[in-house]
C-alpha cells in the first residue's frame, strides 16, 4: 500500500525545501501544488495567465483546477509528500476521499511551526534559479550578483509572488483558510500530527523530520 505525508505550514516555513531533501533520502516524492501551478504558468497558455494573476495576488487558485492537477500527477504506485495541499478544509476533505480511492495511506501530518513575523524576511530573501530550479536564501548562502551556487551563472530570480504585498495576502489566506485544517486532523486522530520547529536551521529540521519518519516507517511495517 502506498503512503502519504502532508506538510502543513505557513508560506516560507520551509516545507518545499524539506520535501525536496527528503525525497533524496526516502522513497517518497514531493507533490507541490505550487510547483505544478507554476509549471502551467510557464507554458504561457491562457489558463497559465489566469493562474499567474491569482498566484501574484496571493489568493488560492480554484479548487477544481488544483484537484485536477493532483488527479493527473498522483498514482497508487508511489509514496508522496503533499507540500502545499491541502490548503483549505474543502481540499482536506477532497484529499481524504482521493487517498481512499487510490488506496494510499496517510501516515502523518507534519506541521511546520514558525513565527509569522519571521516568514516575511525569509521569503523576501528567497531566490530561485531559472536553470536548476533550486531555491536559495541570499543571506544564508551569501549570494552575490544573482549567481546560482549550483549552476555558477547569474540565473537567480525572485518569484512573482515573493513581494511584501503578496506575502501579506498569502499569510492572511494561510491564517484564515489553511490553519484551521490543523484542528480537522487533530479531531480525526490525535496521533496523526507531528509538530516541527521550522525556525531551526535547514539541516536541523531535516534531521528532526528524518528521525521521526524513520520511526514512523518502522512502526508502519507491523
Ligand atoms: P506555494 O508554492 O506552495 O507557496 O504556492 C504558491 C501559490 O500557488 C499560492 O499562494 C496559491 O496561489 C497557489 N497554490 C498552491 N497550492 C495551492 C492549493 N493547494 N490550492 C490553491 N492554490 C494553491
Amino acid at each position: 500500500m502506498s503512503k502519504a505525508l502532508i506538510f502543513l505550514g505557513a508560506p516560507g516555513s520551509g516545507k518545499g525545501t524539506q520535501a525536496k531533501l527528503l525525497q533524496e533520502k526516502f522513497d517518497f516524492i514531493q507533490i507541490s501544488t505550487g510547483d505544478l501551478l507554476r509549471k502551467e504558468v510557464s507554458m504561457g497558455t491562457s489558463l497559465g495567465l489566469k493562474i499567474k494573476s491569482v498566484i501574484n495576488s496571493g489568493k488560492l487558485v480554484n479548487n477544481n483546477l488544483v484537484e485536477e492537477l493532483l488527479k493527473v500527477n498522483v498514482n497508487e504506485k508511489q509514496n508522496y509528500i503533499f507540500d502545499g495541499f491541502p490548503r483549505s478544509l474543502e481540499q482536506a476533505m477532497f484529499l481524504e476521499n482521493f487517498l481512499l480511492s487510490k488506496n494510499i495511506k496517510l501516515l502523518k501530518v507534519f506541521y511546520f511551526e514558525i513565527d509569522i513575523n519571521y516568514v516575511i524576511k525569509r521569503i523576501l530573501d528567497r531566490k530561485i534559479c531559472a536553470i536548476c530550479k533550486k531555491e536559495f536564501n541570499i543571506t544564508l548562502h551569501k549570494i552575490k550578483n544573482d549567481i546560482c551556487p549550483n549552476c555558477n551563472k547569474p540565473s537567480l530570480l525572485v518569484r512573482g509572488d515573493d513581494n511584501e504585498f503578496t506575502i501579506r495576502n498569502r499569510i492572511q489566506v494561510y491564517l484564515e483558510e489553511t490553519f484551521p485544517i490543523l484542528d480537522f486532523y487533530k479531531k480525526k486522530n490525535k496521533d496523526i500530527l507531528i509538530r516541527i520547529n521550522a525556525m531551526d536551521a535547514i539541516d536541523v529540521v531535516f534531521q528532526n523530520i528524518s528521525t521521526n519518519l524513520s520511526v514512523i516507517l518502522n512502526e508502519d511495517k507491523y
